[in-house]
């Protein structure tokens, strides 16, 4: 065991030494005595290698370091209070402060020395201006994810314990701005002056604090709204191949709650820059940024900010869910999310599981959906919907990553190259994508017209395979391909232009009913089109009552029959 020297301001007692050497576990003649009146008061020890440094001289030291950082630009008459308070604030706690040093840094990530008392997601101050992340709590050392001054930070940097963790400007100031991962404004619209903050990482409400999720979370998109409906509070995965959709599905989500008191969060994670421009564009286009804050956090940002952003987003929609809001986020995309943090994991030496991902990833987006939830009428009844976006290769939706965030989704929405390229736009696989509790926030009008709607399409991609062969088919089959065609083009649906449900509800009603075979394959959407146009100018009420009751009488689909007979006939 190595030895120890403690370094006294004054002489100590006999029963004071006594009693450090038991603390220490050492034996008395392992631990030497040595008095530095500098120290102004407490005591230091060392052990040859660690300094644990408890002395007043460091916490004067320490003090001043915060005061310098807090009142950079401030007033004179701030900084008398302020050290009176920083004083105070190290005489309550004289045991947390403590002293380490940067020991290695390496992209982001850092070692430390010293910091025997440091709690895991504890914000480190370095060298007084930077912060980092505590992420493990090794025997010797602890490891820790820069946040900032991610250039600056050296080996030999002090570090200190700052009692708190990650926390982020959150509230309505935040709307229509593009913040940073750790929501520092980076849209040159100023500084924000948020009124309150948030714990990056928090608790996902308790089981009894949630409400079954009962109400529909429309998206616009035909496909969507008909055959995996998504309710508020819910989780649903959307998932594909690069190129196929992803981010404009749920960007056509965000854009269809303009009006309907939601708010959105949209994450960027390891996206590039150009597309999270172009995100933010579209946005701005489609009117979209007033109830919208973007996250970003680009692939040119280090792993560790790529790892915090959806942490960051996440106390953002958070903040208004508890004030009662309903609130959408999505996260574009948990695979670089993924990758990021096994970049990580191996800088912090963590052993490395299947596909070199650390054996905690699972956990770590469970425990980020999870907070996603629809709460209970007793804590204000907000909700947020969360639509995490997930890359695959080559379609396959069996490797780590995609199965893990499958099973923590409540659904997903499969998109695939091979439709997407087929022009079937959204390239929804009808067949692999489900709901599992949207069904029940579905209204009773959509549920109606798209009971066959599944069923039929399912069908018709299976036999449209053994028809691409060339094979013979009965009129049965032929029957059923026709129909499958038409259906098939009444859901494709261009970015950007989300329909109101009562029109996606008249829509499918007349795909789906007695015209079907009146309506020419190759004008399917210039049929509806027109028949939607009549209907506004000359049957409005239609859609108002669809709108209002949320369900299709047998009369109402009458006259909507009515109406399509005489654009149709
Ligand atoms: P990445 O893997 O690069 O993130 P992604 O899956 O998010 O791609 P998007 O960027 O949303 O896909 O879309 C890819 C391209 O397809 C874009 O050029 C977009 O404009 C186009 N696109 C997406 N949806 C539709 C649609 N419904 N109709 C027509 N074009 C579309
Ligand atoms: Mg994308």
């Amino acid at each position: 065991m190595a030895d120890f020297v403690v370094t006294s301001a004054k002489i100590l007692s006999e029963n004071k030494k006594r009693e450090i050497i038991a603390k220490l576990g050492a034996l008395p003649e392992q631990v030497s005595f040595r008095v530095d009146e500098a120290l102004i008061g407490g005591i230091v020890i060392s052990d040859g290698e660690r300094v644990l440094d408890a002395s007043v001289k460091h916490r004067v030291r320490a003090a001043a370091e915060n005061v310098q950082v807090a009142l950079a630009n401030k007033p004179l008459e701030h900084i008398l209070s302020s050290l009176k308070e920083e004083f105070s604030r190290s005489a309550e706690k004289p045991e947390k402060v403590q002293a380490g040093i940067v020991r290695s840094v390496q992209d982001g990530v850092i070692f430390v020395d010293g910091l025997y008392k440091a709690r895991i997601g504890e914000l480190l101050l370095i060298a007084g201006k930077h912060f980092a992340m505590a992420m493990n709590l090794n025997r010797d050392s602890v490891g820790a994810i820069l946040l900032t001054g991610l250039e600056q930070v050296r080996a030999g940097d002090a570090v200190r314990l700052t009692d708190r963790i990650v926390t982020v400007p959150v509230g309505d100031q935040l709307l229509g701005r593009v913040v940073g991962p750790l929501g520092d404004p980076i849209d040159g619209g100023g500084r924000i002056e948020a009124k309150s903050y948030r714990r990056a990482e928090s608790p996902a409400p308790a089981i009894l604090d949630r409400a079954k999720v009962a109400e529909p979370l429309y998206t616009g998109v035909k496909t969507i709204d008909a055959i995996v409906p998504i309710g508020k509070g819910q989780r649903e995965l959307i998932i594909g191949d690069r190129q196929t959709g992803k981010t404009s599905l749920a960007l056509d989500a965000i854009l269809n709650q303009k009006g309907k008191n939601v708010y959105c969060v949209y994450v960027s994670i390891g996206q590039k820059t150009t597309t999270v421009s172009d995100v933010i564009k579209r946005l701005k286009e489609g009117d979209a940024l007033s109830y919208t804050t973007v996250v970003s956090a680009t692939a040119s940002d280090s792993p560790t900010l790529q790892y915090v952003a959806p942490y960051t987003a996440t106390a953002i929609a958070e903040e208004w869910m508890y004030a009662g809001k309903d609130v959408l986020i999505v996260y574009d995309d948990l695979s670089k999310h993924a990758v990021a943090y096994r970049t990580i994991s191996l800088l912090l030496k963590r052993p490395a599981g299947r596909e070199a991902y650390p054996g905690d990833v699972f956990y770590i987006h469970s425990r980020l959906l999870e907070r996603s939830a629809k709460l209970s009428p007793k804590l204000g009844g907000g909700s947020l919907s969360a639509l995490p976006i997930i890359e695959t290769l080559g379609s396959d939706i069996s490797s780590y990553i995609p199965t893990n965030v499958i099973s923590i989704t409540d659904g997903q929405i499969f998109l695939e190259s091979e439709l997407f390229h087929a022009g079937v736009r959204p390239a929804v696989n009808v067949g692999l994508s489900v709901s599992r509790v949207g069904g029940s926030a579905q209204p009773k009008a959509m549920r109606k017209v798209a009971q066959g709607l599944k069923l039929d399409l399912a069908r018709y991609r299976e036999m449209a395979i053994f028809a691409q062969f060339g094979a013979d088919v009965d009129e049965e089959t032929k029957a059923l391909l026709e129909r499958g065609v038409k259906l098939t083009s009444l859901l494709v649906q261009p970015q950007g232009k989300p329909y109101p449900m009562a029109e996606e509800v008249v829509e499918i009603h007349v795909m789906t009913g007695k015209f079907l075979a009146d309506i020419e394959k190759t004008k399917v959407h210039a049929t509806l089109d027109k028949v939607l146009s009549h209907i506004r100018a000359n049957y409005p009420d239609i859609l108002s009552e669809l709108e209002k009751t949320g369900d299709l009488s047998e009369e109402l689909a009458a006259r909507i029959d009515q109406a399509a007979s005489e654009v149709i006939a």
